[in-house]
C-alpha cells in the first residue's frame, strides 16, 4: 500500500539547492524573469522545460472546469518536474508563477544528461521526482479521470493499465458515486459508453484500447521510427528492464517495446520474497517501478501499449513491426517477451475474464474479493503465492476462504518450500487435488463454479465469484516464431541448446556457434521466461537480461 510522502518526506520532495549546486546547473540553462500569473508549463505539455526558482515562487496546479486546484507552491532554490520529465512524457500539472521573480530555465535534454552524469544532483532530483509521482498517485491528482464500473472487465483492464504504469488518476464508479449523472452529462457521455477516460478535462475516450490511452497520455512520443537503434528489447518484464538498464547505462541506444505495462508477470505479483536484497519482500509493482525509473534515467526509450507483431529477421538491420503499424529497426534484438498463463478450457471463459476470472492477484484484485470464497487454480509458485497472499491480507480486503484446485496429486515439485508450508498451515486455504473446474456460470459477473474430482467423480457447485487462474506457462513468441528455433513447447532455444539441425535450418552464417543467450539467428537474443530451459524466476530473468547486454556489445563489434 503506497503512503503519501507529502508530510513525512517534504524536505526530500522539495529540496533546496545549495549555491554550489545552482552554480553547477547555471551553464546548462538560461536565466530569465517570470511574472505573477505567467504559465511556465501547461498540463499536457510534452517534454516540458525544467525550472530552478532563483527568486519568487511558482505554484503547481490542476486546471479544471471549476478553476485551478492548487497542489503545492515552491520557492527560491527549489525546482520543478517529476517522473514525466525524464520520460519526455506530458506534464501532469500546470506550473505558474505565484510571484514575480527569476528562474533558471533548462531544456529537458539537459536535465536528462545531468541525471546521467552528476551523481549528487542525480540522486537528489531522482528522489524528488519519484516522491512527487508517488504523492500524485496516492492523491489521484493528475490528468486522467476514469469513469467505470467495478463489474466491468474493460474498466478493470484500464484501471490496471494506469496503476501498473504508475499513472495518477481519479476513479469514479458509476454504481457507487452519487452525483455521477452530473459528471456524465458534463462530458456528453452515457452509461452505455462506460468505461470512459477523461484526459486533461477535455479529451473524452469511450472504452479505449490500451494503445489509444497510451498515445493520448503521450507515452510514446519519442518512438523515432526512422532511426536504426543499437538494440530493441521486446518486453519490459524483469529480463527486458534489466537488459535496458545495463545496455543504456553502457551507452547503447535502446528502445524497449512493451504491450501493456512495465513489470511483466512479476508486476502482477503481490509480494516477491525471494529476490536478493529484499528480506521483507517487495511487491512486483514496486520492483518494476524502480527498474523502469532506472531504465529511463539511463536514457532507454520505453514504448508502452505497443506490441511487437512481427520480427523481420531476413535482413539487417533487423525490423520489428508494431501493433500500431509502425516499424522500428535495430542492429540487435533482445527478446524478453516472457510467458502468460494457459487459458482454462471452458467455453464461456472470455465472458468472465476481468469479471470474476483473473490472471494476477495484486491488491487491486484482492479488494474485489472482500471476505468471499475464491478459487486459485494451479499448483506452481505463482498460484501458491496468490493463495497465500489472498489468505493473509486483512479481512476487509482479501478472500475469506481459498480453494486451491490442482489437476495432479499435489502441489508442484517446483513450488518453493516456504509457500508449501504456509499453504499447509493456513486454516483459510483448502487444497483440492485431482480437481478441475467444469463450468462457470453467471450473468454480468461470475456467480457460480462447478468443479469435479477426477479420482472420486464427485461434483461440487459453489457460489464462488472469483477465480484466479495461474496454470501452465505459454511463451509469448507468436510474433517471432517463424524466424527462430523453438523447443517442443514453443520456448526459444539459445546457445548450446541449438542443434546442428536447428542451425542448418536457420542458415546460421558464422563459423562460431551462437553465444550463450543467442538464438538461431545471429544478434537476436532470448532472455528470461521466454527462453527454453530458463529458470522461471525474477532473479534469473534479471541476470540473463544483464548478461545479454555484454553479448550485444560483442555482437555489435562483430558487424
Ligand atoms: C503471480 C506471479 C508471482 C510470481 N512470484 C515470483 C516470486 O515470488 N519470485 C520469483 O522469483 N518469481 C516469481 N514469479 C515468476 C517471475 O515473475 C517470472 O519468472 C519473471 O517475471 C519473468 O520475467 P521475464 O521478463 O522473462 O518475462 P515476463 O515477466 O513475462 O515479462 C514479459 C513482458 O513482455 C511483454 N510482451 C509479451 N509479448 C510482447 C510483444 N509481442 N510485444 C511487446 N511486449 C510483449 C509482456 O507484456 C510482459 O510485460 C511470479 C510470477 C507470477 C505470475
Amino acid at each position: 500500500m503506497l503512503q503519501d510522502p507529502f508530510d513525512q518526506r517534504r524536505g526530500q520532495m522539495f529540496p533546496k539547492l545549495t549555491d554550489e549546486q545552482i552554480d553547477r546547473l547555471t551553464p546548462l540553462g538560461t536565466r530569465r524573469s517570470m511574472h505573477r500569473g505567467e504559465v511556465l508549463f501547461e498540463q499536457g505539455a510534452q517534454d516540458a522545460r525544467f525550472y530552478v526558482i532563483l527568486r519568487g515562487a511558482l505554484e503547481f496546479v490542476l486546471p479544471g472546469e471549476d478553476g485551478e486546484r492548487p497542489i503545492v507552491q515552491i520557492e527560491a532554490r527549489q525546482f520543478t518536474g517529476e517522473m514525466s520529465m525524464l520520460a519526455r512524457r506530458r506534464s501532469l500539472v500546470r506550473g505558474l508563477a505565484a510571484e514575480d521573480g527569476e528562474v533558471l530555465e533548462m531544456p529537458g535534454d539537459a536535465l536528462r544528461t545531468l541525471v546521467q552524469t552528476d551523481s549528487e544532483l542525480s540522486e537528489l532530483i531522482m528522489r524528488a521526482f519519484i516522491l512527487r509521482r508517488v504523492s500524485l498517485i496516492v492523491r489521484g491528482q493528475g490528468d486522467v479521470v476514469l469513469i467505470g464500473s467495478h463489474h466491468c472487465a474493460s474498466t478493470l483492464r484500464l484501471k490496471e493499465f494506469l496503476l501498473r504504469n504508475g499513472h495518477p488518476f481519479d476513479y469514479i464508479d458509476v454504481e457507487r458515486q452519487a452525483d455521477v449523472q452530473h459528471v456524465l452529462e458534463r462530458f456528453g457521455v452515457t452509461m452505455r459508453d462506460v468505461p470512459v477516460v477523461i484526459c486533461r478535462d477535455t479529451l473524452v475516450l469511450r472504452s479505449p484500447t490500451v494503445q489509444e490511452l497510451a498515445d493520448t497520455l503521450g507515452y510514446n512520443a519519442d518512438l523515432a521510427v526512422t532511426a536504426v537503434r543499437d538494440l530493441i528489447v521486446v518486453g519490459a518484464g524483469p529480463a527486458g528492464l534489466a537488459a535496458a538498464v545495463y545496455a543504456a547505462s553502457e551507452g547503447l541506444d535502446v528502445l524497449v517495446l512493451e504491450s501493456y505495462a512495465p513489470g511483466g508477470q512479476a508486476g502482477s505479483s503481490s509480494k516477491i520474497e525471494n529476490y536478493l536484497g529484499f528480506p521483507t519482500g517487495i511487491s512486483g509493482q514496486a520492483l518494476a517501478g524502480r527498474a523502469f525509473n532506472q531504465a529511463e534515467k539511463f536514457g532507454a526509450s520505453v514504448a508502452v501499449g505497443r506490441s511487437a507483431t512481427k520480427l523481420v529477421c531476413e535482413r539487417r538491420p533487423y525490423a520489428v513491426e508494431l501493433s500500431s503499424g509502425e516499424v522500428v529497426r535495430a542492429k540487435a534484438v533482445v527478446i524478453a517477451s516472457g510467458a502468460h498463463y494457459r487459458k482454462l478450457p471452458l467455453s464461456n471463459l472470455s465472458r468472465f475474464e476481468g469479471a470474476g476470472v483473473y490472471y494476477s492477484a495484486s491488491e487491486m484484485e484482492a479488494k474485489l474479493c472482500k471476505n468471499e470464497e475464491v478459487i486459485v487454480v494451479g499448483g506452481g509458485n505463482s498460484a501458491g503465492q496468490a493463495a497465500v497472499y489472498l489468505s493473509e491480507v486483512s479481512d476487509t480486503k482479501g478472500a475469506g476462504h481459498i480453494h486451491m484446485l490442482v489437476r495432479g496429486d499435489g502441489l508442484a515439485d517446483t513450488m518453493s518450500r516456504y509457500l508449501i508450508r504456509r499453504i499447509e498451515e493456513s486454516p483459510r486455504i483448502t487444497l483440492h487435488t485431482r480437481t478441475e473446474i467444469e463450468e462457470l456460470d453467471g450473468d454480468m459477473h461470475l456467480e457460480r463454479v462447478r468443479w469435479r474430482n477426477s479420482r472420486t467423480g464427485e461434483v461440487e457447485v459453489r457460489p464462488i465469484r472469483h477465480v484466479f487462474s495461474m496454470t501452465g506457462a505459454v511463451p509469448n513468441t507468436a510474433w517471432a516464431e517463424h524466424c527462430l528455433a523453438r523447443d517442443e513447447k514453443g520456448f526459444l532455444k539459445t546457445g548450446s541448446d541449438l542443434t546442428a539441425d536447428d542451425l542448418a535450418a536457420a542458415d546460421w552464417p558464422y563459423p562460431r556457434p551462437p553465444s550463450l543467450l543467442e538464438t538461431s539467428t545471429p544478434h537476436i537474443f532470448a532472455v528470461g521466461d521466454v527462453r527454453a530451459g530458463s529458470v522461471k524466476r525474477v532473479a534469473s530473468a534479471v541476470g540473463e537480461g544483464a548478461v545479454a547486454c555484454q553479448l550485444v556489445h560483442r555482437a555489435l563489434s562483430d558487424n
